[in-house]
């Protein structure tokens, strides 16, 4: 029963990195992560999931960016991203995991870790299990898993990771960070899916077994529970490759 128990938090986990690091995370890419990773889940996972979640986890996935949890967990603000110095395209945890009062571990990276305990040490230890709220460490997991995916939730931090940097997205105004989080995604969507989340999450998955079924074994590739920090490493790195590269204020960026 234990083993079992572990099992359903490493198949999680394991698969909620499944996921390609150039998608990004407004509300359809939330979904879509934990989308795909339900289809990794082991009979195990989707049991305590399904008990955890209260059913779909995909469902549940931007619990924590809805407005009335912003304003009543307010120190969950800072979870959501983490930053680098101004053109630094590296990540390094105890540089950069901090919150902006500099309160170290404050951060998606250390909240990951901080949730994966929870869940982790709530099966090894009836006690815990009462002590933390299981199906918030669970939402919040599985949201961050999302977050740091998108490149700009590693950004810098003069720029608050693009959200200072106004562009057009097309001709609309907004900012670097909201192309990233939404307007690329939907646009895709619309674009390439007419606008079938469900189609472009069976492309997504169909790519998996695919052509980036070289790249899995890299993505998998954990000696514990959770190893968030190559994911920080890749999304920065991607920030500066691709996010920042021409993208300064008052530019017109489109999908070309
Ligand atoms: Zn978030």
């Amino acid at each position: 029963m234990e083993s079992m128990k572990i099992n359903w938090i490493a198949g999680v986990l394991t698969f909620l990195y499944l996921v390609p690091a150039i998608l990004c995370w407004g509300q359809h890419g939330h979904y879509a992560t934990c989308k795909i990773a339900e289809e990794y889940h082991t009979e195990a996972a989707k049991a305590a999931v399904k008990e955890s979640a209260k059913g779909e986890l995909a469902a549940v996935c931007s619990w924590p960016d809805l407005p009335e949890i912003r304003k009543g967990y307010p120190w969950s603000s800072a979870l959501h991203y983490t930053n680098t110095p101004d053109f630094i395209c590296k990540f390094d945890y105890c540089r950069d995991c901090h919150d902006s009062a500099n309160q170290k571990n404050r951060c998606v990276i250390g909240a990951m870790y901080n949730y994966t305990i929870q869940l982790e040490s709530a099966y090894h230890n009836y006690g815990t299990q009462k002590k933390y709220n299981l199906t918030e460490a669970l939402m919040f997991l599985s949201h961050f898993a999302g977050d740091v995916h998108q490149p700009l939730h590693v950004g810098f931090i003069g720029d608050l990771g693009g959200n200072t940097i106004n562009v057009y997205w097309y001709n609309q105004s907004t900012n670097l960070h909201h192309v990233w989080d939404t307007a690329i995604i939907d646009s895709g969507l619309e674009r390439f899916y007419d606008s079938n989340l469900t189609t472009m999450i069976g492309t997504i998955l169909r790519n998996i077994t695919d052509d980036w079924s070289n790249e899995t074994k890299f993505w998998e590739k954990c000696n514990h529970t959770v190893c968030p920090i190559p994911y920080a490493s890749e999304s920065i790195s991607l920030a500066c490759k691709y996010a920042y590269r021409n993208a300064t204020p008052g530019s017109h960026l489109n999908a070309i």
